[in-house]
């Protein structure tokens, strides 16, 4: 791998002290529902590095940032190496930490869906950049690790065709165990890739690919096993794709009712006798995806049904869902091209009336660098806004010059759809129509929470665009300077790790330099996405 300093001859072939960061979080928060949420959203791929690293010979130390704790001074302090895993909106922390590390020596590696979506950005803060990974491409890059000058993209040819199980993985499931209050779970993964094909999803591009069934039911009869089994969270991003496959297995290895479960899966899988199945085995949640009433009638077996028609088949189809699931999330995405005018936001509205149950989930579509298929569209129609990293999660920041609708009037619609979602009395009808204690008390506290903080942040960006010339400017596309707002937000919420940012970066977000790279590439394959994480 092209040593460039004496590091490398240290770093080869022996073993080494390899630290690994999961960042779910972007900042410290208070919020109560983080506190019972951010633990349980651990990513996976970190813990699989651990348990193959471990196997490689070396020494781990992994910790995850869920926003409680004092990541400054956790960070490791002995490492030859340092992987860290990140969403977008988290990418300016790892930048830092990474340019702290590299400082010191240690050779940084950067993986999650960040380093898919901006690779070309990402190369030049760490030495190593991954897309896909397997233990081979771990092997390859621990036994030849050196600092590079600008980063070397790694990626393995295809998806791994099997994963470490729950047992090696236990005592790095365990470090986040520690963290949860109220809801304990546990993330497993039983498929990788997704058959549909939607333009905004990075799992479109990767082929549905089964992980190994003896791998599954081994994984569940230990969980079953543990004194308090904890809920299982299935990673999978559209869970249930060979439904009969994966409920047998769960049916053989654990008896009804011991353990809970939740899931992501599209609605064309959740028909009433597939949902009775899902109810005798105990899963508690599930986070279809709605998307648009104009559109990805695929995943919804909607059809030629649109508008009022596709609400009400929907309402009907979730309030089916809701007795036989306790806790139901529907994702919507606003701002596609395929919506105009108010009638998205007022049928999202009548949406709602008809299912009081069902927790609405609202974000605006935003491009991921180079992380799904959509992205080639509003590349070429030059339709990307660079707004910076921390303010890609579906909410704080809109990245696309949206096609029929100005930057006010989409913001406006937002506002009065939270509004109308999250009033007192809906938040209450919500809570009595929800019998089960867990989605009753987890939606009272998200819609406290979220719901303010979505209708204060839409409200505050809208008054900007209206009335502030800066802001103005650098949405149309007339300037590049980065509007202050932005900066501000940005030293204040990264504290302690600003001053560490790398100076390109500083320069850019101080002094209104451009864009310090090619953020997005089309020499790479291109893949746009909603909030990271986000699908089926
Ligand atoms: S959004 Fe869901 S159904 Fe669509 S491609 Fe992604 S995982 Fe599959």
């Amino acid at each position: 791998m092209n040593p460039v300093n004496p590091l490398a001859s240290r770093l080869s072939r022996k073993s080494l002290k390899v630290g690994i960061i999961d960042l779910v979080a972007r900042q410290p928060t208070k919020s109560v529902y983080a506190r019972i949420a951010n633990p349980n959203y651990t990513s996976l791929m970190p813990q699989m590095v651990a348990v193959w690293a471990e196997e490689l010979g070396h020494q781990v130390h992994y910790l995850t940032y869920t926003g409680f704790e004092d990541l400054y001074h956790d960070l490791p302090d002995d490492v030859d190496v340092l992987f860290i895993s990140t969403f977008t909106q988290n990418a300016y922390t790892a930048y830092s930490i990474s340019n702290l590390f590299r400082q010191k020596n240690v050779v940084t590696v950067l993986g999650g869906p960040h380093a898919r979506a901006y690779r070309e950005d990402a190369r030049q803060y760490f030495d190593y950049v991954l897309g896909l990974t397997d233990k081979e491409l771990i092997r390859t890059l621990l036994d030849d690790c050196s600092s590079q000058k600008e980063g070397v993209l790694l990626t393995a040819q295809n998806q791994p065709k099997f994963l470490p199980g729950v047992e090696q993985r236990w005592k790095f499931i365990q470090h986040n165990l520690k963290k949860t209050r109220f809801v304990h779970v546990v993330p497993m993964i039983g498929s990788l890739g997704c058959p549909y094909q939607c333009s905004f999803c990075i799992d479109s591009q990767i082929a549905y690919q089964p992980l190994p069934y003896d791998q599954i039911r081994e994984d569940l009869a230990f969980l079953q096993k543990q004194p308090k089994p904890p809920i299982v969270g299935w990673y999978d991003p559209n869970f249930g794709v060979r439904f009969n496959d994966y409920l047998n297995i769960i049916e053989s290895a654990v008896p009804p009712g011991r353990m809970a479960f939740c899931a992501e899966s599209s609605l064309s899988l959740l028909n009433e006798e597939n949902l009775k199945r899902l109810k005798k085995n105990n899963f508690m949640v599930m986070l279809p995806g709605i998307e648009s009433w104009f559109d990805f009638n695929t995943k919804s077996k909607q059809h030629s049904h649109f508008g009022l028609d596709k609400v009400k088949l929907v309402a009907e189809q979730v309030n089916m869902i809701l007795r036989h699931i306790p806790y139901v999330q529907t994702n919507f995405i606003f701002g596609l091209d395929c919506d105009s005018g108010p009638a998205p936001f007022e049928l999202t509205k009548k949406f709602v009336d008809l299912c009081p149950g069902a927790y609405p989930n609202y974000a605006f579509i935003t491009a991921f660098g180079n992380s799904a298929p959509l992205n080639t569209q509003y590349q070429t129609e030059g339709r990307i806004i660079d707004i910076p990293f921390p303010f890609l999660d579906g909410n704080s920041g809109l990245n696309v010059r949206l096609k029929n609708y100005s930057f006010v009037e989409f913001y406006d619609h937002m506002i009065d759809l939270v509004k109308y979602s999250f009033t007192p009395a809906k938040i209450w009808r919500r809570f009595k129509v929800n019998k089960h204690p867990l989605p009753r008390w987890m939606n009272l506290l998200r819609a406290s929470f979220s719901g303010k903080g979505l209708k204060g942040n839409y409200s505050v960006i809208r008054s900007l665009l209206a009335g502030d010339r800066e802001f103005q400017a650098f949405y149309s596309g007339e300037s590049h300077r980065l509007p202050k707002f932005y900066q501000e937000k940005i030293q204040q919420n990264l504290g302690p790790f600003y001053p560490h940012l790398p100076r390109k970066i500083l320069h850019y977000l101080e002094q209104g330099e451009p864009a310090p790279n090619p953020r997005i590439s089309n020499a790479l394959p291109l893949y746009t996405a909603i909030p990271q994480g986000t699908t089926a």
